[in-house]
């Protein structure tokens, strides 16, 4: 494992209650990182003692303006600074054809995994800005750049996600904020619990390495893309998929 040195730093993760998010946490944190998660369920961190490696747990909804304004304020009064905002939560939906999907799901999943970035970014580059820098990662998905196959709220989002990635990186290039995301692909979580099993073991047989992803694989890429080594890399996509992506 590389040794990055976040001592000083404070980063928000979304979602970091338990799978992919709750990785990246802990890494950030092993790495000396000040961490604040954001989770609509904090509840596996309070049966476990995973929350002992955080400054702060806090309830947020990432798809509520309200409740993430409250999640910045409570954040400032704990750490102080916001240097890195990982944007991870994120659901899945059920596996179902486009012309089978009820727009319920749509809107949830549209909500969860693209709306949300865009509420998160929006509320915490204000202190970034005022801070004179900062890093943003979005976790998006291999999803989204291929499109899923039954799988379309969920892809369309996170080729928005991708797209948002794209526009901040640009609008911000000069501000000493950089924005990028990764697109993992299948990693075996609580998220793959909405997917029919064909669909998982379907997505599992693309991936070249013959094996799905794990929380470790994706969260050294976004620590990497967190610290000062990443140092000329804005608005881009880094796949985690062991081959599967090709463009
Ligand atoms: P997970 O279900 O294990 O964890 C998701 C976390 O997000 C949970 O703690 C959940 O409570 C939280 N969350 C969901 N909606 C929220 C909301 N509205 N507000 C605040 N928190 C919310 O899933 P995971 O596999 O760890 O997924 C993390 C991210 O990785 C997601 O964005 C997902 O799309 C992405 N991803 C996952 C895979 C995979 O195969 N697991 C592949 C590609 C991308």
């Amino acid at each position: 494992m590389v040794d990055y040195d976040f001592s000083g730093r404070t980063a928000v993760v979304t979602g970091g209650a338990k799978g992919i998010g709750l990785g990246i946490g802990r890494r950030l944190a092993d790495s000396g990182c000040a961490v604040v998660v954001w989770d609509i369920d904090p509840e596996p961190l309070r049966t476990s003692t995973a929350a002992d490696s955080f400054e702060a747990v806090f309830t947020v909804d990432v798809t509520e303006p309200a409740s993430i304004d409250q999640a910045v304020q409570n954040t400032l009064a704990q750490v102080g600074r916001i240097d890195i905002l990982v944007n991870n939560a994120g659901v899945s939906g059920p596996t179902l054809p486009s012309w089978e999907y009820p727009l319920a799901d749509w809107d949830r999943v549209i909500a969860a995994d693209l709306t949300s970035v865009f509420l998160c970014c929006r509320a915490v580059i204000p202190v970034m800005l005022e801070q004179g820098g900062g890093r943003i990662v979005n976790v998006a998905s291999v999803a989204g750049k291929e499109g899923n196959a039954n799988a379309s709220a969920y892809s369309a989002a996170k080729a928005g996600a991708i797209a948002l990635t794209k526009s901040l990186g640009k609008e911000l290039a000069q501000s000493g904020i950089m924005v990028n995301c990764v697109a993992p692909a299948m990693v075996q979580t609580d998220l793959l619990g909405e997917m029919k099993p064909e669909y998982i073991a379907g997505l599992r047989a693309k991936i070249p390495m013959g094996r799905f992803g794990t929380i470790e694989d994706n969260a050294e890429m976004v620590a990497w893309l967190c610290s000062d080594a990443c140092s000329f890399s804005t608005g881009a996509v880094f796949d985690v998929t062991g081959g599967r992506a090709t463009y």
